[in-house]
């Protein structure tokens, strides 16, 4: 599968993650501090879409959600689902290996306050258009929280009245992609359970069905 333009590790599309990124590697030498790249096999046949790198975890690791508070439940329920193997180590050489599944971001760059602007979502939405494309075994796309869903969304083209947000809300796009949305798996999200682990495990079982059983 051909793979799909990644932003380059100095990406000067949005200045202001441009100078957050410049200010994080001077603090932080020995952090990934650059976009980071989505981690599972582009054939993969589910797609899990989140807002953004957190700064100590993903900004740090160079993979999704991994070393964030928000990858705790995220890979504790993939490995539930048979998505993942191995053990989750909250670092990128832990050895955990997706089944089945890939794992990306709306924005490639760590932004302040976990906060990507408008205009920074949309500088980044060509790249999670080409991914998209690029997926060609795609059938399934979970969102974490309104931002990635809308930036899903956009991506597929739809307008997003066609599939408003809502926690387990389903939608079948024209070219046979199932989206789920998902409230975000983030710890406001956790502590103040708008989303407990069943309701986030809810999604992956359904996702699980779409797709059918785990290969071994
Ligand atoms: N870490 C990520 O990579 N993405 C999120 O959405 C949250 C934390």
């Amino acid at each position: 599968m051909a793979k799909p333009p990644e932003p380059r590790p100095d990406c000067p599309l949005c200045p202001r993650l441009a100078e957050f990124r410049i200010t994080n590697a001077g603090a932080q030498p020995s952090w990934h501090n650059a976009p980071v790249p989505s981690f599972g096999a582009l054939d993969a046949g589910v797609l899990v879409v989140g807002l953004a790198p957190g700064l100590r975890g993903a900004n740090a690791t160079g993979r999704p959600f991994t070393g964030d508070y928000a990858g705790d439940l995220l890979y504790a329920t993939l490995l539930k689902f048979g998505f993942a193997q191995g053990t989750y180590g909250a670092c990128a050489d832990d050895g955990l290996r997706l089944n089945d599944i890939r794992i990306t971001n709306a924005v490639r760059c760590v932004p302040p306050q976990n906060k990507p602007t408008t205009p920074e979502i949309h500088a980044c939405a060509p790249f999670l258009k080409d991914e998209i494309k690029a997926m060609k075994r795609l059938g399934v796309i979970i969102t974490l929280g309104t931002i990635a869903h809308n930036a899903v969304l956009r991506a597929l083209e739809l307008k997003l009245s066609a599939a408003p947000f809502g926690h387990g809300a389903e939608y079948t796009a024209p070219n046979g992609i199932n989206v789920i949305a998902s409230y975000h798996c983030s710890r406001l999200n956790t502590n103040t359970r708008r989303l407990t682990p069943e309701m986030f495990a809810d999604i992956f079982a359904r996702a699980r069905t779409l797709k059918g059983p785990a290969q071994a």
